[in-house]
């Protein structure tokens, strides 16, 4: 913690501190700050140790934020009486991982060292499947590149190269890649690696756990192999004389392999629970709707080896802060002495750093029908922007929501950025898990400066350093939950804002 030393005379310090004009930053900002410090140095404490959905620490986060809602005087929303929504995950990983590749008539090794494989659950045996080779398997109509034109990847086990290919200058990503070749009915995806001396720590990566929500169907196969395996196999199928730049040529398409690959993996998994916490402001019409506002409570726990000196990811930034900032909002709208037209809800959710999953348990089964969802605000990694830093927006380019930002922002002396760059980020928050069914969501705030995040991002971001020793500028956080004060008393008008028709 950076404490002040007590060594220094109290008019020393006052004197150091630049003399503000009166009145530019009101008593109640101050107040509001110190609540936020203290949520903040609560949630992200070391007893919480990280916050990990499914520990110790995890459930001592929910259980502060569930006695905060009470204390709030918030109607308990999550199912028999409480505040808390069971959200219930599966971890899973890889136990004995084996595959028989048969390429042209010879049987080709391939131990459990040289690729990883995952996906599925219990024990996953494969029938022999088709193998296809995709080269690096990007579509991209503005490079002319069409390697999967006319060839059917149904039931295939589809080999491709995990790099960059040089000179397409926009080649979606691996993930991307591998997520269209699923969706286009591949068996399994698999993932060529090039680099020999980084292949051991990919391999690992690989074969960590990964957390699913345990009603969902379990993700398929997918993995990677070294660039030894590949090397044989290559060999065996007659593709060795083929060369990067071969697979970036207009004409590419991929190939069928002659031969076959079975996939046998045992899944060792860990059923657990962990808990949306639920509450809602009753407004005066709740037939008029509902407005929602999010803030994932988990973080990444011990997040280094035994050993290490400081093991603990505290979150304090991501996303403490907006935990605290989703609180303050709470006691803002209870205590402005007004009543919204529509119910707001307040959940804070789990397992946002496992993939959304509690915002997706949670858009699956909203505590109100998603039809009458109005708008939904999410609030994440705010504690990183100054105060008076404008007024910016995840989610910007919604007609209805952004005029309400901008006129909440004007009336209250803010200024305003319109970029949209933050949308980028659209799919790495909570909003998105109700986004993608098309009601209207956002994030706002002086936090979505994109140079404000991109700086976060590149530093303290989900390493031990996200602790409360950082210099956690609140002032901006306390600015902001006036704005959403303001926002959400108008959000839960139809009077004032109606969201489009869907
Ligand atoms: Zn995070």
């Amino acid at each position: 913690m950076g404490r002040l030393p007590l060594a220094i005379p109290p008019l020393l310090f006052l004197a150091a501190i630049p003399l503000q004009p009166l009145g530019a930053r009101p008593a109640a900002e101050a107040d509001v700050e110190a609540r936020l410090r203290g949520h903040i140095e609560t949630l992200a404490a070391d007893a919480m140790e990280g916050r990990k959905p499914g520990t110790p620490g995890g459930d001592l986060a929910a259980g502060y934020i569930a006695s905060q809602f009470a204390g709030l005087g918030l109607v308990p929303g999550g199912g028999d009486g409480g505040f808390y929504q069971p959200v219930k995950l599966v971890e899973r990983r890889s136990g004995t991982i084996a595959a028989d590749w048969r390429i042209a008539g010879t049987v080709v090794s391939i131990a459990p060292t040289e690729m990883a494989l995952r996906g599925g659950d219990g024990a996953v045996r494969t029938a022999a499947l088709p193998i296809v080779f995709g080269g690096y398997g990007v579509e991209d109509a503005r490079a002319g590149l069409h390697p999967f034109e006319g060839v059917d990847v149904k039931g295939a086990a589809v080999l491709i190269l995990s790099g960059q290919p040089e000179g397409v200058v926009h080649a979606p990503g691996y993930a991307a890649r591998r997520e269209a070749l699923l969706k286009a009915g591949a068996a399994a995806v698999l993932r060529i690696e090039t680099d020999e001396q980084g292949w051991p720590q990919l391999r690992d990566t690989l074969n960590e756990p990964r957390n699913e929500l345990a009603d969902d169907a379990p993700a398929p196969i997918t993995g990677a192999l070294s660039p030894a395996a590949w090397q044989r196999i290559a060999e065996a199928a007659g593709l060795s004389a083929l060369t990067p730049a071969d697979m970036v040529k207009r004409d590419f398409r991929a190939r069928r392999i002659d031969g076959t690959a079975t996939f046998s993996i045992d899944n060792v998994s860990r059923p657990y629970t962990s808990w949306n916490i639920v509450g809602r402001f009753p407004g005066s019409d709740p037939a008029a709707g509902a407005l929602l506002y999010l803030a994932h409570w988990d973080h990444l726990g011990l997040c280094r080896p035994e050993g290490v000196p400081d093991r603990i990811c505290n979150g304090a930034v991501d996303n403490a802060s907006g935990v605290a900032m989703m609180l303050e909002v709470a006691r803002g709208l209870i205590q402005s002495g007004k009543r919204p037209v529509r119910d707001i809800w307040f959940v804070a959710t789990t397992a946002e750093e496992m993939g959304l999953l509690g915002a997706h348990a949670l858009a699956k089964a909203p505590p109100v029908d998603a039809a009458k969802i109005a708008a939904v605000l999410n609030f994440d990694t705010v504690a990183i922007a100054p105060r008076g830093a404008p007024v910016a927006m995840l989610g910007r380019g919604q007609p209805a929501l952004d005029a309400a930002v901008d006129a909440v922002s004007r009336r209250m002396g803010r200024r305003i950025n319109p970029s949209d760059a933050a949308n980028a980020l659209a799919q790495r928050q909570d909003g998105w898990a109700f986004a993608q069914q098309g009601i209207p969501a956002a994030m706002v705030g002086g936090s979505l400066n994109m140079d404000l995040l991109q700086a976060y991002l590149g530093q303290e971001y989900h390493k031990p350093g996200d602790d409360l020793s950082q210099p956690l500028p609140l002032d901006g956080v306390a600015q902001d939950v006036e704005l959403h004060v303001a926002l959400g008393l108008m959000l839960a008008d139809p009077k004032r804002y109606r969201p489009p028709p869907r």
